[in-house]
């Protein structure tokens, strides 16, 4: 914490007396909470305080100092335990701000205490911090009101009974169930092992043996019980051991490099495991049921999304000769079709760094995946703009090393290019290559459309005057849930953008962009791969919170997303402007 020079820390009878003081004055008076107090068992840092009972609520720190909060160092060794425990730590604090703390002590957002928690995926997130020296939460506090007049006693209970209270609770290693933070904390390290050993295997995914990969619904994404979830049980020609530091050896699925099919009835599981795979990009929580279903860290979801923006993308691999008579080398619409959206989707995954495509026929295009031998027969190549997929999707990874795993329980046609076949079956999965591979040898090969070779992507560079985060002279960047991002004038949608999780991440997205501007990375020369590549290497040294622009140390709420959503959400900025670099 910094230390204002000339200005002593303050005790908490300074603090008791303060609010004593203050009691039913107007709300401005707690502007004299500003700065830190010595609490005894840790520090308060009062970084920002709400102009109203109603405005966003005032920024706090609490910091313990190592010796009293007493975590081991065992468990923040390393940058992935640390995260762990900085993840799990922000948890056991709402838990325990919900436990002891449910009543409201005045008007508007009086007596709030909250954290900015995870859901089922564990992140790098603002809202802890654990150090060698000190264990910090950043968190928000509402200050007690009646009306607009300060509530002095509701204030000291709130800051000198209960927060002491949740802090003692959840922020001294003594009050935690040992065994818990620890299986925590080892359970990410093992998943994040295993996602870390897939490039040596060869493989882009791996699901371990009895995970539970079904949720409870569309809007609840815990695990669906058991049963009626069926466990995962891998099929023997994928069987794969693989080493954890904690748990020892793993045994489950490894899906191989290359094109991996994935067929079967409808409502066998397919896109479900998909799913899986698709959040195997993160790790999870103990109990989440997909702990040890990691997918290579950069994996894209792809899909069609007809309606969105798109700018300069080289989408000529897959479209080229529109009727309207485009250029699709430099395309450009307020208004993508299902195909081009798809068409988009791939390439601008590609220009930043991709090394697996997961496609379901569920949210796919159909003409952009495949054109069949019926269909060539009467619509001729010449009369038909779109290379489907079916024709890419082996040069995508012979020349460019990038592998698919596509969900097609309806065609065909890619039994042909695959390497790998995986057929659902009642939740479980069968190797199905060698059958699939008959099947295709013996009937009539449709012809293949491809022309052009597949070349990798033209790098495209942003116009900084083209991202503007300001509104009527302010910065405004704001989350709306998961699936919507306000930068200045604009609304994002990013809701499919299906890799997002969480809604401080959607936060941290418009935060990086900006940061991008004020750092002069984003300068109309760097392209965008390399924009990303400058701000992560900012965000490796000092945390996601190096991207905020809040002034205090209080970062705000943020958690870390991938470039890959960063690159996703400024892709869709309607007045986004982009220079490609021949
Ligand atoms: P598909 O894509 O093959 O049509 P889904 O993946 O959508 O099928 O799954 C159909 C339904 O079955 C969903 O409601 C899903 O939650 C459920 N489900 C998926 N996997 C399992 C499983 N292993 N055990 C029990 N239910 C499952
Ligand atoms: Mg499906």
């Amino acid at each position: 914490m910094t230390h204002r020079p000339g200005r002593a820390q303050r005790s908490a009878s300074d603090l008791a007396s303060l609010l004593g003081r203050i009691d039913g004055r107007g709300y401005g008076a707690y502007r004299e909470l500003l700065g830190e107090w010595n609490l005894g068992e840790f520090l308060l840092a009062v970084d920002h305080v709400q102009a109203d009972p109603f405005a966003s609520p005032s920024r706090m720190r609490v910091r313990v100092p190592m010796p009293l909060a007493g975590f081991p160092r065992s468990l923040f060794l390393g940058s992935v335990r640390r995260m762990a425990l900085e993840d799990f730590l922000a948890r056991v604090f709402r838990a325990r701000v919900r436990q002891e703390h449910r009543r409201k002590l005045g008007s508007g957002k009086s007596g709030l205490i909250s954290i900015d928690a995870g859901g089922q995926e564990v992140l790098e997130r603002a809202a802890c911090r654990v150090e060698e020296e000190f264990v910090e939460a950043r968190i928000s506090v509402g200050l007690p009101a009646a009306g607009r007049s300060v509530l002095g006693r509701e204030a000291r209970t709130l800051l000198l009974e209960i927060l002491p209270s949740v802090v003692r609770g959840s922020l001294f290693y003594r009050s935690l169930d040992s065994d818990l933070v620890s299986r925590f904390v080892k359970t990410v390290e093992d998943a994040e092992a295993l996602r870390q050993a897939l490039p040596m295997r060869g493989l882009v995914a791996f699901v371990a043996d009895g995970s539970v990969l079904p949720r409870r619904s569309g809007v609840d994404d815990r695990p669906l019980p058991v049963p009626p979830a069926r466990p995962f049980v891998s099929p023997p020609e994928l069987r794969v051991t693989m080493e954890t530091p904690n748990r020892g050896p793993v045994t489950g699925m490894g899906i191989p490099e290359g094109v991996t099919l994935i067929v079967g009835g409808g409502f066998h599981g397919k896109s479900t495991l998909l799913r899986a795979l698709e959040r195997g990009v993160y790790n999870h929580i103990p109990g989440d049921g997909r702990e040890y279903v990691v997918t290579r860290a950069t994996a894209v979801k792809i899909r069609a999304e007809d309606g969105r923006r798109v700018e300069k993308v080289d989408i000529s691999p897959f479209i080229s000769s529109l009727p309207t008579g485009q250029d699709t080398r430099e395309f450009s619409t307020d208004n993508a079709s299902g195909s081009t959206s798809q068409a988009a989707n791939i390439i601008e995954a590609l220009e930043v760094g991709v090394e697996v495509l997961l496609i379901d026929e569920d949210t796919s295009a159909t003409n952009f995946m495949v054109r069949d031998r019926k269909m060539q027969l009467l619509v001729s190549k010449e009369q038909e703009p779109i290379t489907p997929f079916v024709d890419r999707v082996r040069e995508l990874y012979e020349k460019l090393g990038v592998s698919t795993v596509l969900v097609m329980g309806g065609v065909g046609d890619y039994f042909a290019v695959a390497d790998t076949v995986i057929m659902m079956d009642s939740f479980q999965p069968k190797v199905v290559t060698d059958q699939a591979k008959a099947i295709a040898a013996a009937g009539e090969a449709r012809s293949e459309e491809a022309r052009e070779p597949l070349l990798p992507p033209t790098p495209r560079a942003p116009v900084p005057s083209s991202v503007d985060p300001f509104r009527r002279g302010k910065v405004k960047i704001q989350a709306r849930g998961v699936g919507t991002l306000v930068f200045g004038e604009e609304v994002v949608d990013l809701s499919a953008v299906e890799q997002l999780v969480d809604a401080s991440q959607t936060r941290a997205i418009g935060e990086a962009l900006y940061y991008a501007l004020r750092r002069g990375y984003l300068d109309g020369e760097l392209t965008l791969a390399e924009i990303l590549k400058a701000v992560y290497a900012d965000i490796g040294e000092g945390g996601v919170e190096v991207i905020s622009r809040m002034s205090e140390e209080h970062p705000g709420e943020l958690a870390l997303p991938r470039p890959q959503e960063v690159a996703a959400a400024l892709n869709r900025l309607r007045s986004l402007a982009m220079r490609q670099r021949k």
